[in-house]
This record gives C-alpha cells, structure tokens and sequence, in this order.
C-alpha cells in the first residue's frame, strides 16, 4: 500500500527522497524530542503523480483528511473554525535546498469569520488582520497567480498614506483596510473571490506547491545546480506558531556556527513581532542574535542547547529557522547549512580534530570546487585606495566589474562577456539570473543569512550584503556612499566578500593563502592548515595519481610544487611556432629531401632542449610527450590574408612575391574545410617523412643529456590520433628505430614506453588491437567527445548549447564533465579490453576532464591509472581522487 501522507512522527532524515529534505528534518526534530509544531508530509512521489497526471493520486485527499483529523485533534481545534481556528501552513520542499525558489502559504484557515475567532482567542485583533493580509498576499500570488508586486504597491501607499516607516505602525483599522484591498485585488486580477472555506484554501495551496517545483526560476536553479528536473517537491502541512504576536514574539535564523568562517557558536539573525519569510526578505532590520539572548535569555538559552543538539546529532553546521510565540521558542526548519569554502574546511578539520567524525568523513565533507575556490586570488589591500563602503562579508573572494542595478541589466551585460557587480537594496528569487551572470553582489539591506547571501554563498559568488552605508537608487542607477562618492550604472566597482569593503576602480589581485602554501608550503592561518591536513589524507587514500599537462619547464616545476606525479600530456606544438615557425615553413615547402632534412636539422636542437627542460623538471617522474598533432596547415599563413596580398598586387600590374606565391600554393594545396578529422595526428606524421623522426631523436637525444648529466629521464611517446593498431604499428617502427640508433650515437641506451592517445571511437572499440602494440593509453577526452557526438567544440558552444542546457539534453557540458553513457561507455570498453590483451596496460586521461570533479570519480570508478589536468587543477584533482577512493558520489557542493 502506498503512503502519500506521513506524519512527522513517522520520519526520519533518511527519508528525505520521499518527504524533502524540510520534511524529513522536521520528522527527525520531532524524533530528537526539539518544540517542533505537529504536522504531517505529502510526499514527492505524490507531487510526481500529480505533475504526470494533472490530477491528485487516489487516495491522497482521504489520507490527508485523515491526517489533518489528527491534528486538529492533537490541536484541540478545527482547521478555519470561526471561534478558534486552527490555522496551518503550506511549506514546499524538495530533496535538494532549493531556498526561496518555491512556494509556502502561511495561515491557512483564516477567513472573514475565523479571521475574527483568532483576534478573540489570541487578544489580539492587530495580529489576527495582520495573519489574514499576510495569507491573501501569499495565496493570491502563489495559488491564484496574481503579481506580487501589486499586493507590494498597495501595501507601500498605505504606509506612505499612514506615514508609517514600516508594517509595525499600522494598525488594526488599517490592516483590515489591507485585507479588503488584497480581497478586491484578487478578484480584479483573477475573476474569482479570495476562497473563504478553509478545505479548498488547503487543498489548493498543496497542488500550487506542487506546482511551483517547475516555476521558471525554480528550473533555472536546479539547472545551474545540477538538480534534476524529475524529483519533484514534497509539501509539508504543519501547525502555524505566530511570531507576529507582539514584542514578546518573532522570528529568526539561525546557524549553528558562522558560515563564512566555520567557526563556532551561534550564529544568525532575529526579528521580534515577524513572521516567517520577513527576516529574509528584510522588510525590517534584523538584529543579530546576540541581541535576543537580552530581550529574551531563557529562549535564547533553548535555541542555543537545541542548535547543540542538531550539530551534535547531523555532525556537521546546521542551520535552523525558530519563532518565538510570546515567549515560547518553536524549531520550524533545520538542515545541513550552506557554508563558503573557508568555512567547509575549517568544520571538516574542526570535528575531524573534535573527534566527531573520522578523517575520511571530513574529507567527504569538502569539495574540488571549494578547493579551487580557495586558490583564487585575492586583493591586494595596500594598494587599494580607502573602501568607499562596507557591508557583510557574506560570501568571500576578490571581484570586480561594472555595477549594474537590475537583473536584466547583468544578465544583458554579461552576455557579452562583461563583467559585472549586481547591486541591489536587496535581492530576491527573481534576481537569480542576474546573481548568475554577475561577478558578485552587493546589497545595501539584509544579513548573512539574507535571500542575497544564502545564494551567493551557495554559488560561490562573492557577495557583501547589509553595506548599510550606500543608498541604492535602482530608479535612477546609481548608489552613493557616505563620504559622497557616486556611482553610477557602468562604473567600475572592486568587492572583496572576504572583508566586506567595496572599492572604486579595479584593485590590484595578489595570490591566496592556500595559493601560497601550494606554492611554498607556508601554512598562514587554520583554513590553510585545514586543507593541508585534508590533501595530505585524501593523498594516503586515493588510488588514482595525478599528473598535470604542462608543455613548459617552468609550468611542469609548479605542477610538482602543487603534487603532480608527472606529466600526463606534454604538447610539441608550441614548439613549432614562434620564431621557428619559419623553419617549418622551410620544411613543407622544400621539395626535395635534402632541403627537408635541413629544415628538421635546424629544428632539432631547439626541440631538445625543450625536452630537456621538461625532463629536468620532473625528473624521476615520468613526463608523456605527445608528438604533433594540429593540421600542418596551421603552421602556414593565413590563406585569405596571402590570397589578398597576391591579388591586389597582380591587380596593379605588378608581380606577386615568389614567396609568396609559392606559400599559397602550398596552402591551397594543403587547405582542409574541416581540419578537425583532416590530415592531422598520427596521419602527419605517416605522411611527412621525418617528421616523427625528428621529434624522436629530439626526446632521445634529451634523455640521453639527462642520463649523462646524472639525472633519472622517464620520457613516454605518445602517439596521437591512432583510429587502428596499423597506424601505431607504423608509427612505432620509426618510434623503435630513431631510438636504437641515438642509443648506438650516444652509448646511453634508450628506453621509452610507446603508447596512444585514445580519441577516436573507433580506437576504443578496437582498443583490444591497439594494446597490442601500446603500452598506455591516454584519453584525450576532449577529441573523443567531439568525435563520439559528432560535433566540433568551436561551432557548437556557441550556437547551441545554451538551448541544450535549457531543454535538459544536457545535464552539464559534455566538454566539461565527461559524458558518461557514451563517451564514459567508450572508455570503459577501451580499458577492459586493452587490459585484456596486455595486463600490464597503463591508462590514464589527458583531456579537460581529468581537473573536473565529476569525472575524475569516474575515471576512479573505470579504474585509471591517472588523471592528468592542468597545473592548477593539480591540487583539485588530488582532492576528489581521494574522495572518489572513499565512494563519495555527490561532487558539487551546493547541494
Ligand atoms: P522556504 O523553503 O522558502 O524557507 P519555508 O517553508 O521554510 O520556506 O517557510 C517560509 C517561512 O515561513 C519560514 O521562515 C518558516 O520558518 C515560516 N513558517 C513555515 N511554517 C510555519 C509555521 N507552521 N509557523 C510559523 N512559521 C512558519
Ligand atoms: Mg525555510
Ligand atoms: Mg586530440
């Protein structure tokens, strides 16, 4: 028998894919025995059936009644009754924190009868037409689909009429006057009258939850964070607890440490006589909760032991939504809290240190993500002229760009690749397109726990909120600071979210200090030493190595600082261009042997010495060089600029260059309208005698120099572009020859392992041949994607995967996190059946996704020797290839 309804008393948190992670917490705070309001969960899966169907699920709205029985029983009152109502709300929530992004409808029950109940019962008619305004404005614009804003409007003439600062200084005969206006609103808008029977106003606010899981802002969110589109959201119907009962009540939020440091203590914001949503929304100034421990110790004591509790019981930063109903302190929500990077590490380390969780869990506990996050640079302070303002460091990092004042205008701004600060009085969920395109955001209202800051924070934007000390102006497009500065739309701002100051012009960057102790070693402050400790275990207890591709000695030198275990892909193509390039133009023209074999003999001993440099630099470990892959074309003029230079001279009567009509010709000749899958790679190198050859002798004659210098050269040769096991058999007989003969030359015998590059479908599906003449295989993931789809990364990026994205073909970028049902299918057949024919087979990955999280747990999972990415990527990489040894299979952190 399905169970669409579940009471809180019947949860737990491991039912979070059923009742939502707001459900499920809600349960496990009843089970902790925590003052949780009585209430009960309609699961996902019935959200789901509806979304399908249109309809509820049978049976849903029997369990419900009967659901909705027990509460009104345990409540001693029925739901909407007009001497004494029972009023509820209507929470959303999905299995991911999706915050703000869906709907909740509080005070359900209140209508034109009970609305006068609840003033009796309570004592309170002010706060019983303030419940009932507040319910019309949620439910007209959730339920019945009318602005928001229009509820806003009429709520700020009012005040405007009242001359009231805020909502506090209505009164009673002013928010009935509200209601009447909601009501007729409503109706003006919709055609319908505000439903005055409790039962519909619950069972419509369920399906408008329901419905909110594909709001629009709702999918722009889980696309961004890679939340899919078919969970669906629970809805949680729950006893309402009133911090809008006068001085001696309100309502806050609360962490069970600082987000943004990690460090301990509690943490957040409150706000007396509110309810619900206002502390976020800041519709008034919240104080922090420092204050609440005075206005009221006994409470503030509770809230403290419970937050305890939660993190003792969840091991690891909580955060927690309360109200106080006069004097009675209430938990409505509580979750694992969103954390900046800093903050990840320095918990993980902290209850790693406390013995609250062992050091496989604090490394589970932090991301590649936050990691890379950490290695950004950051301002340089003494060379920033004085902070024209100051706000809450809520979401750290160095940023700047232009501010713009509105969402659209970033987004259109960041389009065209500008950068951008978004800076508002405050934000809400429909900022959230422009908090994507932004650099960071900057709010002159609101707290740590603001709309602004929980998203930024969750994104990874850096962000400084609360800066009390600008006046927005979003009408006129500019803000001013205190001491006069204006800034208007377009100019330049610089905001440092690690310290909360905003700067005019563009500050000056300097290395972090996770940076420095990559690169020295130093350890400045506990983060530091937090993610030192934490890259030294997941060093003890990944399988996979890393590599890095470096194609200079000096980035190879900063890859091993940063850990890398060799080179996994050293390109020869730089070293062809330059001031050499003319050398290899000599090479391709020559028409004879003897001017090609001059050509190659020029190059030679400047390869060498790249080589050299190389091996130098890891020496002892091994370094992979990859021999040359682009078209030859590439190395030539540009085709059109000769063209046009050879026409306009002959269109003078004059005559063209020799040269110059000699290189046009040979690049006419050797033109390719998709140079992609033209003559490239291991083709090249079939085609043009000597060319192999060349760069062969130039390895050899390297390792040879190292081996005589005392060194320990560990070159491989890696052949790129191999579709079938002739062309590298090919290839390394010249590969075997070149080597015999500089180890006879130099009397330094000569060994290289000969392997491939694995980047052509049909290399992997005949891997089982290539193994045999290779002795690695390396995946060139990027080629390999773009020939398994079919599709060029140059012309598609930009022409259509924004419209992938959106249309849900793609759940992320195949060319950043590896495509595993066919790409990933294609590389797990390459080293199962490359293993099967040599055993001793090694592979590893060279494209893009050896530095993406992700991926890398796959390649663990396929069972890789290596990843190999860039330098920087290097310390990301050992991360998550000890996480992935330890089957962690979240990999984003905003989850
Ligand atoms: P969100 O997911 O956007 O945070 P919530 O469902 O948590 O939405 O609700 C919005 C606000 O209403 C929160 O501040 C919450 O604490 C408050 N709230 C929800 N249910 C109740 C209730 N039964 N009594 C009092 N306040 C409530
Ligand atoms: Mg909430
Ligand atoms: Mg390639």
């Amino acid at each position: 028998m399905v169970h669409y309804v579940y009471d809180f008393q019947d949860g737990d948190r491991d039912l979070a894919d059923l009742l939502g992670g707001k459900g499920a917490n809600l349960a496990e705070m009843t089970r902790l025995g925590l003052p949780v309001p009585p209430g009960f969960t309609v699961t996902t899966e019935a959200c789901r059936a509806f979304l399908a169907t249109g309809e509820e699920p049978e049976g849903m709205s029997a369990e419900l009644s009967r659901h909705l029985s027990t509460l009104e029983k345990s409540a001693g009152r029925l739901l909407g009754h007009p001497d004494d109502p029972l009023l509820v709300s209507v929470r959303s929530g999905a299995r991911f924190s999706m915050p703000g992004m869906m709907e909740t409808v509080l005070d359900i029950g209140l209508n034109d009868a009970s609305v006068l109940g609840l003033a009796k019962a309570s004592g309170s008619e002010r706060f019983a037409w303030d419940s009932y305004r507040r319910l019309i404005q949620m439910y007209g614009s959730t339920v019945m689909g009318v602005d928001p804003v229009l509820f806003d409007e009429a709520m700020t003439l009012l005040k405007e009429a009242r001359d009231a600062p805020d909502d506090l200084h209505l009164d009673v005969s002013d928010l009935a006057w509200l209601v009447e206006t909601y009501k007729r609103l409503v109706r003006d808008e919709t055609g319908r009258d505000f439903p005055q029977s409790p039962a519909q106003q619950l069972q419509q606010a369920i399906l408008a939850v329901f419905r909110s899981w594909n709001a629009e802002r709702a999918r722009l969110y889980r696309r961004r964070e890679h939340i899919p589109d078919d969970l669906g959201t629970a809805v949680t119907v729950q006893r309402m607890v009133f911090g809008n009962l006068g001085p001696d009540s309100g309502s806050g939020v609360a962490f069970t440490r600082d987000p943004a440091t990690g460090r301990p203590g509690l943490y957040g914001d409150y706000l007396a006589n509110a309810q619900g949503e206002d502390v976020v929304a800041g519709i008034r100034d919240a104080v922090p909760l420092a204050d609440l421990e005075r206005l009221d110790p006994r409470s503030y004591r509770q809230l403290r032991d419970h937050a305890q509790t939660l993190e003792r019981h969840y091991r690891d930063l909580c955060d927690i939504e309360f109200t106080i109903e006069r004097g009675t302190l209430w938990m409505l929500q509580t979750r694992i809290g969103k954390r900046t990077a800093e903050a990840a590490f320095a918990i993980a380390a902290e209850l790693v240190g406390e013995g609250l969780i062992t050091a496989d869990e604090g490394l589970k506990r932090v991301h590649g993500e936050q990691l890379g996050r950490l290695m950004f640079p950051r301002f340089d302070t003494d060379k920033a002229g004085a902070a024209i303002a100051h706000g809450v460091p809520a979401s750290p990092g160095a940023a700047a760009g232009t501010a713009v004042f509105d969402s659209a205008e970033a987004v259109r701004r960041g389009k065209t690749g500008e950068q951008v600060v978004l800076v508002r009085e405050e934000t809400t969920p429909d900022d959230l397109p422009g908090m994507v395109a932004a650099q960071a955001v900057l709010t002159s209202r609101g707290g740590k726990t603001s709309h602004a800051a929980v998203v930024a924070r969750g994104m990874g934007r850096v962000c400084v909120c609360g800066a009390q000390d600008i006046t927005v102006n979003t009408g006129a497009r500019r803000f001013t600071a205190r001491d006069g500065t204006v800034v208007e739309e377009g100019t330049f701002i610089s905001v440092d979210g690690s310290t909360g100051d905003v700067y005019t012009g563009a500050v000056p960057l300097i290395p972090s200090a996770t940076m420095r102790y990559l690169e020295s070693g130093e350890q400045a402050n506990a983060v530091v030493a937090a993610v030192a400790r934490t890259l030294e275990h997941a060093d003890a207890v990944r399988r996979l190595e890393v590599r890095a591709n470096a194609d200079m000695p000096e980035d190879a030198t900063r890859a091993r600082r940063f850990g890398a275990q060799g080179i996994g892909l050293c390109r020869t193509e730089h070293m062809f261009l330059g001031e050499r390039r003319k050398l290899v133009e000599e090479m391709i023209l020559s028409r004879t042997q003897a001017g090609r074999d001059k050509a190659l003999a020029a190059l030679l001993p400047l390869q060498r010495q790249d080589f050299t440099g190389m091996l130098e630099a890891m020496d002892g470990l091994p370094v992979t060089i990859r021999l040359l892959d682009p078209p030859l074309h590439e190395f030539l003029p540009d085709r059109t600029e000769l063209a046009v230079r050879v026409a306009s001279v002959e269109a003078s009567g004059g005559q063209p260059d020799a040269h110059d009509l000699e290189l046009l010709d040979a690049v006419n000749r050797m033109h390719e309208e998709n140079p992609m899958l033209g003559l490239r790679g291991v083709r090249l190198g079939i085609v043009v005698p000597g060319l192999v050859a060349i760069q062969v002798r130039a390895v050899a004659e390297a390792v040879a120099e190292r081996v005589r210098a005392g060194g320990s050269p560990r070159a491989e040769i890696m052949v790129p572009l191999v579709g079938s096991v002739e062309e590298l058999r090919l290839a390394r007989k010249e590969v075997a020859r070149v080597l015999a003969e500089v180890g006879e030359e130099t009397g330094v015998p000569v060994r290289c392992p000969v392997g491939t590059m694995i980047e052509l479908p049909r290399a992997a599906l005949t891997a089982g041949r290539i193994a045999e003449e290779a002795e690695f295989f390396s995946f060139g993931t990027n080629d390999l994607t773009q020939t398994t789809w079919g599709f060029s990364r140059d012309d598609v990026e930009a022409a259509f995967f924004s419209a992938y994205l959106d249309k849900g073909v793609f759940a992320a970028s195949p060319f950043e996190t590896l495509d595993r049902e066919g790409v990933g299918r294609l590389v797990r057949i390459a080293v199962e059946e490359g293993r099967e024919s040599r055993p001793e087979l090694q592979t590893g990955v060279c494209g893009e996704h050896g530095g993406d999280p992700e991926s890398i747990h796959f390649f663990h999972a396929v069972g890789l020797d290596y990843v190999s990415c860039s330098p920087f990527r290097v310390p990301v990489a050992r991360l998550e290839a000890g996480r992935a040894a330890l089957d962690v299979t979240d990999t984003g952190d905003s989850r």
